[in-house]
């Protein structure tokens, strides 16, 4: 589903350049739940956004679902990227104007793939059918993020990318949505790659790597 190849990606700064990932290999097949973890500043953010198309890597290539991302012009990179990725952020970043049924469509709109069936079933899977009306306000943050992932999905992605998703959880609501997650994750064959700092988090996934001056080590 993914392969990302030699990926290459350094930070210009006024000091000169930041070097931040010098040739990133890894795989991810459809079904598949990858944990990139590392230390602080080694990278994840980084790698999470090439990967989401989301800025340009310097070299390398992402292949996603047969297609090198960087062989596409720039309209065809954003579609693939609202119709194939679905991409989770540690802040829940929800339209705090829009209720959580608004929310859970929002990009599956966008995307021209809204499908009403598919929101409801995802908002019961979620827990959230009783909060359908409400605002991002008057969520607790494991709701929130629930709604994310719920957006993310909404669309059925080929790749599901989250960005350290429970750092702003407790422990328990973080558990939580960790598991929802990978439950939905499971049941709609996505691909999913998680950065987390967290090893008792990474360990839940099928498979781990670790970001290391600029290169991944299998765990
Ligand atoms: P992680 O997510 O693992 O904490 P990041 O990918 O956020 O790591 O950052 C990796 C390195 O790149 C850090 O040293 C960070 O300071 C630097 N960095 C990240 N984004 C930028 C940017 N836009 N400009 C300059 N340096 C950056
Ligand atoms: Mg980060």
């Amino acid at each position: 589903m993914l392969r990302v190849e030699g990926l290459h990606k350094s930070y210009s700064t006024p000091q000169g350049a930041i070097p931040v990932l010098r040739g990133v290999d890894f795989a991810l097949a459809a079904g598949a739940s990858l944990a990139l973890t590392g230390e602080s500043g080694s990278g994840k953010s980084t790698l999470l956004h090439l990967v989401g198309a989301l800025d340009d890597a310097d070299a390398g290539e992402i292949i996603l679902d047969g297609v090198a991302l960087t062989l596409l012009s720039e309209h065809a990179r954003a579609a693939a990227r609202r119709e194939k990725i679905g991409i989770v952020f540690q802040q829940f970043n929800l339209i705090p104007s829009l209720t959580v049924a608004e929310n859970l469509g929002f990009q599956a709109r966008l995307a021209g793939r809204f499908d009403p069936t598919w929101q409801e079933e995802l908002a019961d899977r979620l827990g959230l059918a009783a909060l359908a009306a409400r605002y991002p306000e008057e969520l607790s943050g494991g709701q929130q993020q629930r709604v994310a992932i719920g957006r993310a999905l909404a669309v059925r992605p080929k790749l599901l990318l989250a960005d350290e998703p429970t750092g702003n959880l407790d422990e328990a609501s973080g558990d939580k949505v960790l598991a929802l997650a990978l439950d939905l994750v499971a049941a709609t064959g996505c691909a999913f790659l998680m950065a987390t700092h967290s090893e008792r988090l990474a360990a839940r996934l099928q498979c781990r790597v670790r970001l290391d001056a600029g290169v991944l080590a299998a765990q």
